[in-house]
């Protein structure tokens, strides 16, 4: 299937490009939340965060790491968001996987969705819930 990350990754569309190494490319995002936002990808295609291994998303995550400070000092930034969005009801709109990092700034707007609050008992069950899905999968960690 036709990916866009993949066009650019291979210099098929054009982009921004700000990074590259042999693992990962960084570059601007077309639809800025704030200027200066920058998408970050693995060369290989995944679709997911779930679905990236170990070793690339090390690379990954390093390299965020390392593009978010320098996009923080470019900038003069105050701040910054690395968000990845999962599947279509969290805003995933390209399904090559990649980290956002969005730069900010005192007296910038919120990004925070809306929050709600547990009823009784409830924050105790979700635990539970979740809980007894690490101990069903721990092998996948444990690798
Ligand atoms: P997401 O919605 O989390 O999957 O993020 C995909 C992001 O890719 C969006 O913020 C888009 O604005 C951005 N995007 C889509 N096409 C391009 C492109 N050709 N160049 C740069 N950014 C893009
Ligand atoms: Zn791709």
């Amino acid at each position: 299937m036709e990916c866009i990350f993949c066009n650019i990754k291979d210099r098929k569309s054009e982009a921004e490009i700000i990074f590259e190494d042999e693992h990962v490319l960084a570059f601007l995002d077309i639809q800025p939340v704030n200027y200066g936002h920058t998408l970050v990808i693995p060369k290989k295609h995944f679709d997911n965060f779930l679905t990236v291994p170990k070793d690339e998303l090390d690379k990954l995550i390093h390299a965020t790491q390392f593009i978010a400070g320098v996009v923080k000092r470019s900038l003069n930034a105050d701040g910054f968001n690395v968000i990845s969005n999962n599947g279509n009801p969290a805003g995933q709109s390209v399904y090559h996987f990649h980290f956002h990092i969005i730069p900010r700034f005192d007296k910038d707007f919120t990004l925070k969705p809306v929050v709600r609050n547990y009823s009784q008992g409830a924050l105790q069950e979700y635990g539970e819930q979740i809980r007894s899905f690490i101990s069903k999968y721990k092998d996948i960690y444990n690798g």
